[in-house]
């Protein structure tokens, strides 16, 4: 898997290198990355990039050329071009599993204004948003969207079950975590994981990832396809609240 990133800001990414899981992937070459100034492809002998919004209005907008010429210096056939934008669909677990499965993603990075809208409407595959907020550049949201695609590709995680069970894979939220010690400032790691019992276990933590989700982000309950025990705790759990 190969990431481009087109961005006024290479070094932003520099700090991937030595960062944890995604610096490993890098070193085991699993991702490559490439960072492109897309200043290089200015043709103004001051390197500019941005200009004045047609119409009036406030902050400057980045021109179409540099990031035209930018995305054709990197793009082949394979290639998927998404732009960071506010205005795109939110990030998913859903879209980070399809996009794993991409050979060559490319990443356009806004900042002032955001980019000429020619861009967007004719040399952009897919937008992609980080939240219903406004950052000031993209390379925040490609950073998050590298770290979630690399971490799903084979052999980056040290097993499958990693992220299978993760919150989000499957809908839900994942079931809550313990480690040492076993007591706490008095407060005691549930006694069904003390047991040694692998199937009680399994139940406790089916219960619990429907609880929390309850509990935590009872939206995402309606959307997931409940297997026939979650959906039994699921019951349980609402009769228990009545
Ligand atoms: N004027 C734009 C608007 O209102 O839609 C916002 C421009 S924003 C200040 C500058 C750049 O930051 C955008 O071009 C985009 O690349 C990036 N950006 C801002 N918010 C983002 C978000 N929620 N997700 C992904 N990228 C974002």
């Amino acid at each position: 898997m190969k990431f481009s990133i087109l961005t006024l800001f290479p070094e932003f990414f520099d700090s991937l290198n030595d960062y944890s899981i995604i610096g490993r992937a890098i070193k085991e070459e699993k991702i490559k990355i490439e960072s492109v100034n897309i200043r290089d492809f200015s043709e103004n002998k001051h390197g500019q990039v941005d200009d004045y919004s047609y119409g009036g209005g406030p902050g400057m907008v980045m021109q179409p050329g540099p990031i035209y010429r930018a995305i054709k210096s990197v793009k082949q056939e394979n290639s998927k071009v998404i732009y960071l934008s506010p205005q795109g669909k939110v990030l998913t677990q859903e879209k980070l599993n399809e996009l794993s499965r991409l050979e060559h993603i490319v990443l356009l990075n806004g900042h002032y204004e955001g980019i000429d809208n020619r861009i967007v409407e004719n040399y952009v595959d897919e937008e992609l948003s980080l939240g219903d907020f406004v950052l000031t550049g993209g390379e925040i949201a490609s950073m998050t969207l590298i770290d979630g695609v690399t971490r799903l590709l084979p052999g980056v995680l040290s097993s499958k079950e990693s992220y299978e069970s993760e919150s989000h894979y499957n809908g839900l939220l994942e079931y809550p975590q313990y480690t040492r010690p076993q007591n706490f400032n008095d407060f005691e790691v549930p006694e069904v994981l003390l047991s040694g019992n692998h199937k009680k276990i399994q139940q406790y933590r089916v219960y619990q990832s429907i609880k929390v989700t309850l509990e935590k982000r009872p939206d995402l309950i309606n959307r997931s396809k409940l297997s026939d025990l979650e959906l039994k705790y699921l019951k349980d759990i609402l009769a228990e609240g009545r």
